[in-house]
């Protein structure tokens, strides 16, 4: 890959190698923008085939991160990073600290948090070497796992869709069918099965959905075939790429709506859903309860019931996000972009005429 290329593809700003030989540190810090502010977006430890592949994560993941925290209202940019390696065997406090050295020299340009292989204690790890960081622990001050807040706003984003869909928010006696089980994926199905929702659950790990199922009374189905059970929703709560040109003819469902990011292999894949009168709510509308959340710490006391306030106005975003694309005669998708992009050109002119701090109350403890 040419790296200023993609780099300019992708509109992003810039991007940071980071390497420590003696902790084996490869991270690559990506920020997408920051007209919006500080670029805040998580940091994935994951064991990647190679620089290519985790590079091209990186451009991709922070690109969504703008888009997310746009859309979402939040004063931050996107950003994110990855660290190769596998998390289980590579992380230690030389590594993290390593790490936390290089954000802190993009001097707050980006604030990070936990994502796929980093831990509150990463949080709290790398918080020793930098202020620009996210996600510490409730009783460190912070807004701790974000995953409970993220299965609230993929509550809210359901009551949305249900509203737009059959005209009521009653979620009760609906059929969701959810691939991956795991923190968010969990929470959401326990959520759903106390407002009277029929679950069928799938993940790769067979114990977790065994235990899930029974305490639930979920119907087991197989991870490569969850995606075509006849259901009103379909919920992605795994990896990205659930829906491409393979799973999307296959599906049953009137509604696809779940916590993954990246859930469409390629945009183009929403008018496809369109066309077969499927109601994709976007992933990056549907999963920011736990960016929401974070956003919640910086520059101020965190409290989680104004948190969560914030994270129930998802609802009200999704109705009106349908309603408008209906309006217009686009697809859902489209009209979040839009959303993002109106966001960013309207507001992210203030920050080259009004003079911010320079860490934006910050992430710091
Ligand atoms: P997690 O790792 O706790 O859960 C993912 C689950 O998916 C695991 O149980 C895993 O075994 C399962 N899985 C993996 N591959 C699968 C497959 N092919 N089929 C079925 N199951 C499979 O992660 P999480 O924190 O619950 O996040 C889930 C998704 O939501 C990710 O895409 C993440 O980026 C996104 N997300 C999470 C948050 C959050 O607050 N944690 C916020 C926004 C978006």
């Amino acid at each position: 890959m040419e790296v200023f290329t993609a780099a300019e593809q992708g509109g992003h700003e810039r991007i940071l190698f980071a390497q420590d030989g003696d902790s084996g540190l490869k991270a690559i810090i990506a920020v997408h923008s920051t007209v919006l502010g500080p670029a805040l977006g998580g940091t994935r430890f994951y064991p990647y085939a190679c620089e290519e592949d985790a590079l091209a994560d990186a451009l991709r993941l922070s690109r969504a991160m703008t888009r997310k925290n746009a859309a979402a209202g939040l004063d931050f940019g996107g950003g994110k990073a990855v660290i190769m390696g596998d998390p289980h065997t590579l992380k230690s406090e030389r590594l993290l600290r390593a790490y936390g050295r290089a954000i802190e020299s993009l001097g707050g340009a980006y604030v990070t948090a936990e994502d796929v292989g980093t831990t509150i204690a990463d949080m709290e790890m790398i918080a020793r070497e930098t202020g620009y960081v996210t996600g510490a622990a409730h009783d460190s001050g912070g807004s701790g796992d974000p995953s409970p807040v993220t299965a609230r706003g993929l509550m809210a984003a359901m009551r949305g869709a249900a509203r737009s869909l059959w005209g009521s928010p009653d979620l009760s006696g609906r059929h969701v069918a959810i691939q991956g089980v795991g923190k968010v994926g969990g929470a959401f199905a326990r959520l759903l099965a106390e407002v009277g929702a029929c679950l069928t659950i799938a993940d790769v790990n067979e114990e977790a959905v065994k235990g899930l199922a029974s305490e639930l009374g979920a119907t087991i189905a197989s991870p490569d075939r969850v995606h075509a059970t006849e259901c009103d929703v379909f919920a992605p709560c795994a990896l990205g790429g659930a829906l491409n040109p393979e799973t999307v003819p296959e599906l049953r469902c009137a509604a696809v709506l779940g916590s993954a990011n990246n859930q469409l292999a390629s945009d183009d894949l929403a008018a496809d859903l369109a066309a077969r009168d499927i109601l994709y709510v976007p992933d990056f509308i549907v999963n920011a309860g736990g960016v929401i959340n974070l956003a919640e710490e910086v520059g101020r006391e965190y409290r989680l019931e104004r948190a969560n306030r914030r994270v129930d106005g998802i609802e009200a975003t999704v109705i009106e996000l349908l309603a408008r694309a209906r309006e217009t005669g686009v697809t859902p998708l489209d009209e979040a972009i839009a959303r993002a992009d109106r966001r960013i050109r309207e507001v992210g002119g203030l920050h080259a005429r009004v003079a911010r701090s320079p860490h934006t109350g910050s992430g710091a403890r």
